[in-house]
């Protein structure tokens, strides 16, 4: 019998906000279980401190906006060509499972993506096929299965570590590829909670990072190996102006995006040297460094390449000790640069890291503020196996046990470990709590902010472009008003009134 691999994916960014979850866990009684993990009365304390003052629309939204199509699944399915495959972008639940495998009972192999987040689904998930289609096989891989909660569910030889092309090629009896053989799967959406409803395809050029951050899995996941050639991505973008026509978001769905170097400034310059030839503009939204973005010529792409930057979203982590190796040198004129070229400054940082303490975690929320970045995106630390942070928690025991609750490994506002100066579990909801209120304060509208830095795009091509956002995001605006003014002072509301009185004078 031939083979027939479904790809799904359990789930990847979940859409419950930090305070609805902590919430639920303080009204479920099955919690009352783990007092040594989880302790209600901090999260009481954390509502008691900042409930009332967080505003519950902007985290849902992110969530919808960052819910993508079935990357890995695409990347895997194109590199084994000789397969016969089917993708299933959607977040699979037990029910859209079983419609699609009674619909399509020549599928034989169940490829399932498992991530941290969420992994109380796809243990579900697992757990059902192996119940209700043991007549399949079952392969799970991402990051998930670093986790013994998946580990112990699955044979060793059906789960994937790193780089799925190659296990699963080897897997499937077929020759391995080397880096020349990648191919790069055209993969589209349409971002429909994103204003502009703009057509979005996704690049997957690069895997792996060559940096090695302490936190993240990235490096110890994946060998970094950079797939993309100048004419695979060239050929890829003209592919989605040619099927879109209009102006297109690119999402590169590197990990840090713009590798290597040379190859991104010789795919900008061809875009540059080409622009005359084309009227619609591909805006890249991506995850990069903030000073690797900062070496290419800007000012150039943004005025005249047909292949611009629409959203950088860069980790500066923590401003304290000696910060990392990608932000060497990065100030406040990096994030300025950004948006003075019309590219949004999407921040990144994480509270909890090991030399956080009680007297030192408001200075780095002021901090990271004072970059005065587009918008902010606050982590408490979620250790993952095998970076160098989780093997110091383990090793100093400090991590939870096996025993936590799924569902709270990978929470933001709880910490899966004891931290020697902020505490355990809930104790970082205070800290997040305090982070998003101060952020918002900060930013006071994100939606504002995105104009004040599209509108500064110098290009005229991008006008229409400009427009239509800034008319989708005044909406969202005025209507975040209305969550803003009962929980902020005077000054603020009036600072918002003045700027959106005054963006509306632009625009409309
Ligand atoms: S630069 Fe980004 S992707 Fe690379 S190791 Fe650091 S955090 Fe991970």
């Amino acid at each position: 019998m031939n083979k027939k691999i479904v790809f799904f994916k359990s789930v990847s960014f979940d859409l419950t906000s930090t305070e609805s979850f902590a919430l639920k866990v303080l009204s479920d009684p099955k919690y009352d279980a783990f007092p040594n993990y989880i302790e209600k009365e901090k999260i009481q304390e954390a509502f008691d401190l900042y409930g009332y003052k967080l505003n519950p629309f902007n985290s849902d939204i992110y969530a919808a906006i960052m819910n993508s199509p079935n990357i890995e699944g695409h990347f895997l399915s194109e590199n084994i060509p000789e397969i016969d495959t089917m993708v299933v972008d959607q977040i699979v639940n037990k029910r859209l499972a079983t419609q699609i495998l009674d619909k399509n009972d020549d599928i034989t192999t169940i490829a399932l993506s498992s991530y941290a987040m969420g992994m109380e689904n796809t243990i579900d998930l697992i757990k059902y096929f192996q119940k209700h289609f043991s007549d399949k096989e079952l392969l799970v891989g991402g990051i998930g299965v670093l986790y013994p909660h998946i580990k112990n569910l699955v044979l060793i030889e059906d789960l994937c570590y790193g780089n799925g092309v190659n296990w699963l090629r080897t897997k499937l009896n077929l020759p391995r590829y080397s880096h020349e053989d990648y191919r790069i799967p055209l993969i589209t959406s349409n971002m429909e909670h994103f204003p502009g409803n703009l057509n979005t395809a996704y690049l997957v050029s690069q895997i792996g990072c060559p940096f090695q951050c302490d936190f993240c899995i990235t490096n110890k996941f994946l060998d970094y190996n950079p797939v993309g050639r100048f004419y695979k991505i060239i050929n890829f973008i003209d592919n989605i102006r040619a099927s879109f026509k209009d102006d297109t978001f690119l999402f590169i769905c590197d990990p840090n995006a713009f590798y290597p170097e040379s190859l991104w400034k010789r795919i900008f310059d061809y875009y540059v040297k080409t622009y005359a030839k084309y009227d619609n503009i591909v805006y890249i939204i991506c995850l990069a460094s903030l000073k690797h973005v900062n070496s290419f010529n800007l000012k150039k792409i943004q005025r005249s390449s047909a292949l611009k930057l629409f959203l950088v979203n860069f980790g500066l982590e923590s401003t304290l000790k000696k910060g990392y190796i990608k932000n060497k040198g990065v100030n406040r004129s990096h994030i300025e640069r950004l948006k003075e070229c019309g590219i949004i400054a999407y921040h990144n940082f994480i509270l909890g890291l090991p030399h956080h303490t009680k007297d030192n975690i408001s200075k780095e929320i002021s901090n990271n503020l004072e970059f005065e970045s587009t918008f902010y995106s606050i982590n408490t630390l979620k250790p993952l196996p095998t970076t160098d942070l989780y093997i110091y928690l383990k090793n100093n025991k400090l991590l939870f046990g096996e025993d936590l609750p799924s569902e709270l490994l990978y929470r933001d506002g709880f910490f899966p470990f004891f931290h020697k100066k902020l505490g355990k579990g809930f104790s970082a909801l205070k800290y997040a709590f305090k982070a998003y209120f101060e952020c918002e304060k900060k930013v006071i509208d994100v939606y504002m902010n995105f104009i004040d830095t599209l509108k500064n795009i110098p290009d005229s091509k991008s006008f229409q472009f400009v427009e239509d956002m800034a008319d989708s995001f005044l909406k969202l605006s005025s209507y975040n008003f209305k969550l803003f003014k009962p929980r902020m002072v005077r000054n603020l509301t009036d600072k918002y009134l003045e700027r959106y009185h005054r963006l509306n004078k632009i625009f409309k």
